[in-house]
């Protein structure tokens, strides 16, 4: 008889881990079947495992990374700072630095707190709305991710039978055990391809509301570009009843120099980043006018909104966020979304020639695959039902055994390091695993 395979060290690693960390990593592992394989170092594009395997890297850190990994100017900058501490009670310069870069890059982020993520940030932005506004409750988009909080955790993955409420509008529904049933009361839910039941429930709620929390280019409402319809209602709303528009452009900051907001027609009057602001390591920011802002400036003695944290405004990561956007100039941002361009043109094109019943959907360096043929605009056209959402991880894991790395629901960003090769390489492997998977 012959002896069971060698357990690869990846394999080791996590039935290890998998006995003092519940879920068997923090990295998402559960979707990896039998098991992740685990990260010994980045170089560029590419991630190597422990097992010695170069993967093309699509996950880039959830999105974070915007130069692939152990990028040379932010290694250098990051080494620099370090040498000098990595943390004081006291601000350093740096933080001015890349609040300064922001403002420079968009006028609406006039002024800027740091945290340490997105989450961070996008709760301090709606605490500051509610502070504002003196209003409570607030409006999310229905299946839209903005960080593990718990009035962002309504309705984030709703099932078709928890989809209406009584009035057919979308129900707050609890997405994460251990948020309380007030959280539902206080959280309105928005349709992301709907104007017309937008209008309608934001003329309804839109007097209890602080703030409208949005990404124009949600990954979980499938990674299509908010329509001009829905951004108009939200315009209109809040101009009417003195709404706080809150942008969560944690991810979609990358999509051109200045940000999301510009381009798509939004006037936020908050702002949160993070992710590639950070070049890497842990961040988050919410930025705004001063006049907005003032409400986090404890100096002027009036009830504001206390916005601090241990780390907040670290060195470490202001080095780095420096450095990683002073390399994402206009040229490189142009340069990347060109090959995000191609390869979706490259990919759909495939499909249509193979009769594959798939879409690609994305913007910028953001790209989804859906499968199926319908026509995905939002939540409830791109929901996959639980044996589509185990084809999605089957072909997750079948690209990964052909080398590159997706997220669980199949999407991915480019990194600048990429080229036209590894497009090329992106779109072959895809499609010939879609069509295998789906024949
Ligand atoms: N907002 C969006 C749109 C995100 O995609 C994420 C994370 O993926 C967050 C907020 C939360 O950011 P973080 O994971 O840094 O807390």
């Amino acid at each position: 008889m012959s002896a069971p395979p060698a357990k690869s060290r990846s394999e080791s690693a996590y039935v290890r881990e998998a006995k003092v960390v519940p879920g068997g990593s923090m990295r998402a592992a559960q979707w990896f079947k039998p098991h992740p394989p685990y990260a010994a170092r980045g170089e560029g594009c590419w991630v190597i495992d422990i097992d010695g395997r170069r993967i093309l890297d699509c996950a880039n850190n959830f999105f974070s990374l915007i130069h692939g990994h152990a990028f040379p100017p932010i290694l250098d900058a990051v080494h620099r700072a370090m040498a000098g501490g990595t943390a004081f009670g006291l601000p350093t310069e740096s933080e001015i630095l890349l609040a300064e870069t922001l403002a420079a890059r968009n006028p609406r982020m006039e002024q800027t707190r740091f945290c340490n993520s997105g989450t961070e940030a996008v709760l301090s932005a709606v605490k500051g709305a509610r502070a504002i506004t003196g209003r409570e409750r607030i409006a999310k988009f229905e299946g839209c991710y903005h960080g593990a909080y718990d009035w962002m955790e309504v309705s984030l993955d709703p099932s078709p039978a928890n989809w209406n409420d009584e009035s057919c509008n979308p129900a707050s529904v609890r997405s994460n055990a251990g948020v309380p049933e007030s959280v539902l009361r206080e959280t309105v839910v928005l349709p992301y391809d709907d104007p017309q039941r937008c209008a309608d429930i934001l003329r309804h709620e839109g007097r209890t509301l602080a703030a409208i929390v949005v990404d124009p280019l949600a990954s979980r409402a499938g990674t299509v570009p908010m329509s001009k319809e829905i951004v108009g209602v939200l315009r209109e709303a809040c101009r009417r009843d003195g709404i706080l528009l809150i942008a969560d452009e944690v991810i979609s900051f990358r999509l051109s120099f200045d940000g999301a907001s510009r381009s798509f027609g939004l006037e936020p009057d908050l702002i949160a980043t993070a992710k590639i602001i950070g070049g890497g390591l842990p961040i988050g920011a919410v930025s705004g006018s001063a006049d907005l802002m003032s409400v986090f400036n404890h100096a002027e003695g009036k009830p504001k909104v206390s916005m601090g944290g241990t780390f907040s405004g670290n060195p470490l990561s202001m080095a780095a966020g420096l450095a990683s956007l002073a390399h994402y100039s206009q040229s490189a941002i142009e340069r990347l979304n060109g090959l995000g361009d191609r390869l979706r043109n490259k990919v759909r094109d495939s499909f249509s020639a193979a009769g594959v019943a798939a879409s690609f959907t994305g913007m910028g360096s953001l790209f989804r695959l859906h499968l199926g043929g319908a026509n995905v605009t939002g939540y409830r056209t791109a929901y996959t039902s639980p044996e589509k959402t185990q084809l999605i991880r089957r072909i997750q894991f079948a690209m990964l055994e052909e080398g590159i790395l997706l997220t669980p629901n199949c999407s991915g960003a480019l990194s600048t390091p990429m080229t036209e090769s590894e497009i090329s390489l992106i779109a072959d492997k895809l499609v010939a695993v879609v069509a295998k998977q789906v024949a």
